[in-house]
This record gives structure tokens, C-alpha cells and sequence, in this order.
């Protein structure tokens, strides 16, 4: 069986020597030496001063709403996961759709200033499959309307933009760092932020607690275990490798559909990309239903992400977004991951090729 993403694994003696040293300080949770130290090899790895480790991909974004007091509406993409959407309406906040660029497939910046309401408090925009948001764009719409930004930047795992980590832009990203993405510690997340921001973060994701006794604001437990961090320090060594490999299955799939009749993403100039995902495009979704029912008889399982378009939900306001939908109806992530074989990849793509 072949499916969209397979977990890289480490061996399990690697798993296992790292883990020992959980088991040696008896301490499976609270900041033990391995969270810690997963923490400092990304700070370093990523070039980013303030990050805390999570325990999945999703609370950030409910930490920083929270956090940063965001109250009303909140303006974001209709493309992406449901985590974007579902944090802003579980916070409380209304989202308001604004929808998306057709090649860059994140959030159309030109859209947002119309969207704009007294009620507004933020942007939670998302770094579609890797790929930047028009970050200088957003930021001056985010000063002149006086609006925090968060980058739901789940995707973004050594991402960089102009010669940086895509994560120190906006006042806080967030990434996951679930089994089925780049980087992971089985479920799991960290969030980024300024640094006049991490205290309040790192209270509200440990209950508020300010010492044993001491609770400073509400918080909630958003707290990364020490198995967790042990998976993650595992893996990490592997970072380059993955890299490497995903680039290679990537560039098969690139030079196959050069002359084809299929939307490829745009990557955004200024980026150095991480291949978390090889999205294609059909021209209608009967193209996209034949060639997933295709792949399915040969037990190929590809995702359909993102769909919906998130504007569809059925606890949010259902106001059309003509692009989001359109595309969310027509576009397919292709398997992609390390140790995807050659003769695998040419399956798919033939059966793709007879079909459009
Ligand atoms: C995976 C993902 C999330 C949620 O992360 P979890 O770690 O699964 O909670 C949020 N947003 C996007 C865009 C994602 O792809």
C-alpha cells in the first residue's frame, strides 16, 4: 500500500538510547532534559530565538489566539487544514474568509484590506504546503490596521525566505510536527514567537502555572512529553537525508509533468522550499475522481488536501470563495516520501498522464 506520506522512522535502538535518559531521570513530562533539548537543537537548527514545543500542532494556534487576547473576527484562508478554521471558532472568534491566490494557493494579501472590519483583531493566515504567504504585504496591512499576525506554519519545517526561517515572520507561527509531516515526534508542535510574547505563551500552555503555587492568567496543558522529544531527537539526524531524498522523488515528479496539462504550485520567489508536499491541480474533478480511482485499484492512496475549502464548514458562515473552491474540488497530493520507490513513482505518474 502506497499512501500520501509514509513516517520516517529512525531504528528503534536509536529510538530507544534516547529514551533511556528518560527513564533514567525517572521524568516522562514538566520540561525534562529532552524537550529541553529538542528545543535548543531546533532554535539552533532553524535560526529561531523563541520557540516552545508542544504537544501537537493545533493548541499553538489556540494558545497564541488566546494569548495575544484576540477577540471578534479573525481574517484567514479558506485553504487549509481545518485546525486553522476550528482554533479560530474554538477560541470564541468568528473567521472571516478572504480567499486565495490560484497559483500560490495562500491567502490573496490584495483581498484582506476590504475584509477589514472595526471587529477585526488578527490575520491567521497558513504557508500553503510550505509555500510563503505574502509576508511583507500582510505585515503592512497587520500595522496599518494595528492587527497580530499568525502564520499557521505547520508545513514550514526548515522553510526559509529571504535567507531566514519563514517562522520569524508574523508575531507567532505555529507548526505540527505529526507523524504524517516533514519533522515529527509522533503527534506533536511547537510555536514560535516574538520575544515579547513567549512568557505569556509558555504560561498559557503549561495551566498558567508561575511556580507550583503561583497561577498568573488562565492556561491550558499544551505540554510536549518527554517520548515525544525522544522521537524528535531521533529523527532529527535524519533531517538532511529526508531532504535529500523528498527532493529527488520531487524532481522525478517535476520533470514527468513539465509538459503535461497540470498545475504544478508556484513557490514563491525568495524561498528555499522542503518538499512537504507535491500537490497537482487537474482541470475539472472528474479528472482528479478517475485518477484517484485508478490509483486506488493499485492500492495508491493519495489525499485529497485541502477539501473542502474551509468557508464550507458547517459551523462557519458559508460565504462563497469562488478560487478556494474551485481549486480545493481539483487538487491532489501526490505520495511523497523517503524511500518511495523509482517504479512506484512512474505508476502513478502514468496513470496520471492517462488521464488528463
Ligand atoms: C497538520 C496541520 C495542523 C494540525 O497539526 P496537528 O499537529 O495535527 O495538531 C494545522 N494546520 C495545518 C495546515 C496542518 O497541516
Amino acid at each position: 500500500m502506497i499512501n500520501v506520506t509514509k513516517t520516517f522512522l529512525p531504528t528503534q535502538d536509536e529510538y530507544q538510547a534516547i529514551l533511556k535518559r528518560a527513564w533514567d531521570t525517572n521524568w516522562m513530562t514538566n520540561r525534562g532534559v529532552l524537550v529541553q533539548e529538542l528545543e535548543d537543537t531546533l532554535k539552533t537548527y532553524l535560526g529561531v530565538s523563541n520557540l516552545i514545543a508542544m504537544t501537537n500542532g493545533t493548541l499553538p494556534l489556540q494558545i497564541a489566539i488566546k494569548a495575544l487576547g484576540l477577540k471578534g473576527e479573525i481574517i484567514t484562508t479558506p485553504f487549509s487544514y481545518v485546525a486553522t478554521t476550528s482554533s479560530i471558532v474554538w477560541e470564541g472568534c468568528t473567521p472571516v474568509f478572504v480567499d486565495i491566490h490560484p497559483e500560490y494557493l495562500t491567502i490573496d494579501e490584495t483581498k484582506i484590506e476590504t475584509a477589514i472590519t472595526p471587529n477585526t483583531s488578527a490575520i491567521l493566515a497558513t504557508h500553503v504546503f510550505g509555500n510563503p504567504c505574502h509576508v511583507e504585504a500582510i505585515e503592512a496591512i497587520a500595522k496599518k490596521h494595528n492587527l497580530k499576525v499568525i502564520y499557521d506554519a505547520a508545513h514550514c519545517f526548515g522553510v526559509t525566505y529571504k535567507g531566514q526561517s519563514l517562522f520569524n515572520y508574523g508575531d507567532v507561527s505555529t507548526c505540527s510536527f505529526h507523524a504524517t509531516k516533514l519533522f515529527h515526534t509522533g503527534e506533536g508542535g511547537a510555536l514560535i514567537c516574538k520575544p515579547e510574547f513567549e512568557r505569556t505563551m509558555y504560561l498559557h500552555h503549561n495551566f498558567g502555572h508561575d511556580g507550583p503555587d503561583v497561577f498568573k492568567g488562565l492556561g491550558v496543558n499544551g505540554k510536549m512529553s518527554e517520548p515525544q522529544a525522544a522521537m524528535g531527537l531521533a529523527v532529527f539526524p535524519y533531517m538532511d537525508l529526508i531532504s535529500e531524498e523528498r527532493e529527488k522523488v520531487a524532481t522525478v515528479y517535476n520533470d514527468a509533468f513539465e509538459d503535461e496539462d497540470l498545475q504544478l504550485l508556484k513557490i514563491r520567489k525568495h524561498t528555499s522550499w522542503n518538499y512537504c508536499y507535491y500537490p497537482v491541480i487537474f482541470k475539472t474533478e472528474n479528472q482528479l475522481l478517475k485518477v484517484v480511482k485508478a490509483l486506488n485499484v493499485k492500492s495508491i492512496f493519495p489525499r485529497r488536501y485541502f477539501y473542502p475549502s474551509l468557508n464550507t464548514l458547517d459551523y462557519v458562515g458559508d460565504k462563497v470563495m469562488p478560487i478556494s473552491e474551485a481549486i480545493s474540488k481539483r487538487v491532489l497530493c501526490l505520495p511523497l516520501y523517503v524511500g518511495l520507490k523509482k517504479m512506484d513513482i512512474k505508476i502513478i505518474v502514468d496513470i496520471i498522464k492517462s488521464n488528463i
